[in-house]
């Protein structure tokens, strides 16, 4: 007797996800190990207690498992868990080296299964960048690390001391005092300058524009680096930023460019900032941003720059969940 394993996950508890998944999840447990369904003496599901509206043995039955014997339990709900998952045990009367499947995402969180990953996702400002970082993080309960924050730290740094944010060698002694630390309460990450928790006086207008100035030197560039690789080097998270696929990270195992036109980004940023209480004007932000982009992407120092093997999604006309359902599709397609 021979047991496989697999897993899959669902998007939301309903009925018909419920029965493709598990029909799907079945067929590839077959294929991949080449086996009948007269071999299959019994498959055992569990569930995440999350799932409620159908039985997985049920949709087994339905998909066309008609002979073996079939069980679904309900799992406990364990904290740092997958949600929405059914797993499942496949008894079988063959001699065969097992293949076990994961599909959908469902291995990225099995801790014991997966070693640690680090997701880049890099683009210009108002591409969605954070929005699928923190999407992602929450999904697969690993670490969202917000770069551009670092940079806008070290902007208000500057601006706070009065000092030039053009003057390299000013900004160079500021970085050697810099106090700069990276908290997380409740999975949100905050900021903290100078034992001040900075997470959001950074996000203003002015803080963007003197971010995207200080950011081009190296000597800022390589204290936030070199934090931003020591907590990669630790443990799995999603980065976002400008440069993390093409210099920070080059080994990351994902990596992805968002981009779309400059009047959806600046259009995402006004009304970002608007429901923050800001007040600004459209087209004086839309010039901001491309002044921005064009500094970033043509300082000298790692500049804003597609990774040759990141995957790129223009995310103009789509949709937060569909930009996310395509990142988890092509992330599930190279596990
Ligand atoms: O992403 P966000 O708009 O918060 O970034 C603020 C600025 O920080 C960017 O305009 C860019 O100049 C800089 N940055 C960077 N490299 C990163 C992240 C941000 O140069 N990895």
């Amino acid at each position: 007797m021979v047991v496989i394993r697999g897993a899959t996950t669902i998007e939301h508890d309903d009925k018909d996800e419920i029965r493709k998944a598990v029909r799907e999840l079945l067929e590839q447990i077959e294929s991949r190990n080449g086996i009948k369904e007269s071999e299959i003496v019994s498959i055992v599901f569990s569930s995440t207690s999350d799932i409620h509206s159908y039985y997985p043995a049920k949709a087994a039955r339905e998909a066309g498992f008609e002979s073996c014997s079939l069980f679904s339990a309900m799992e406990p709900e364990i904290d740092g868990g997958l949600n929405l998952c059914i797993r499942v045990m496949m008894f079988i009367e063959k001699n065969v080296e097992p293949h076990h499947v994961y599909l959908r995402g469902a291995r990225v969180l099995r801790k014991d299964l997966t070693a640690k990953i680090n997701v880049a996702i890099d683009g210009p400002a108002g591409s969605g960048k954070s929005t699928i970082a923190k999407a992602l993080s929450r999904d697969y309960k690993i670490l969202y690390l917000d770069t551009g924050a670092m940079y806008r730290a070290c902007a208000l740094k500057a601006l706070n001391e009065g000092a030039d944010v053009e003057d390299e060698a000013a900004l160079c002694d500021l970085m050697r005092e810099l106090s700069l630390a990276i908290e997380y309460v409740d999975g949100v990450q905050h900021t903290i300058l100078d034992g001040k928790d900075v997470s959001e006086e950074i996000r203003s207008p002015r803080v963007s524009m003197a971010a995207s100035t200080v950011s081009k030197y190296p000597c800022v560039r390589m204290k936030m680096v070199e934090k931003q690789r020591e907590i990669a080097g630790k443990m799995s998270c999603v980065l976002d930023g400008r440069d993390i696929g093409s210099y920070v990270l080059p080994d990351a195992e994902f990596k992805f460019f968002l981009t779309a036109s400059p009047e959806v980004r600046a259009r995402r940023r006004y009304d970002e900032l608007v429901a923050k209480g800001y007040e600004v004007d459209f087209e004086e932000l839309k010039r901001e941003i491309e002044r921005r982009d064009l500094q970033d992407s043509t300082r000298e120092f790692s500049p804003l720059r597609k990774a040759d093997d990141a995957v790129v999604i223009d995310t103009s006309e789509m949709s937060i969940d569909e930009v996310l359902k395509e990142i988890k599709k092509t992330m599930q397609e190279k596990i």
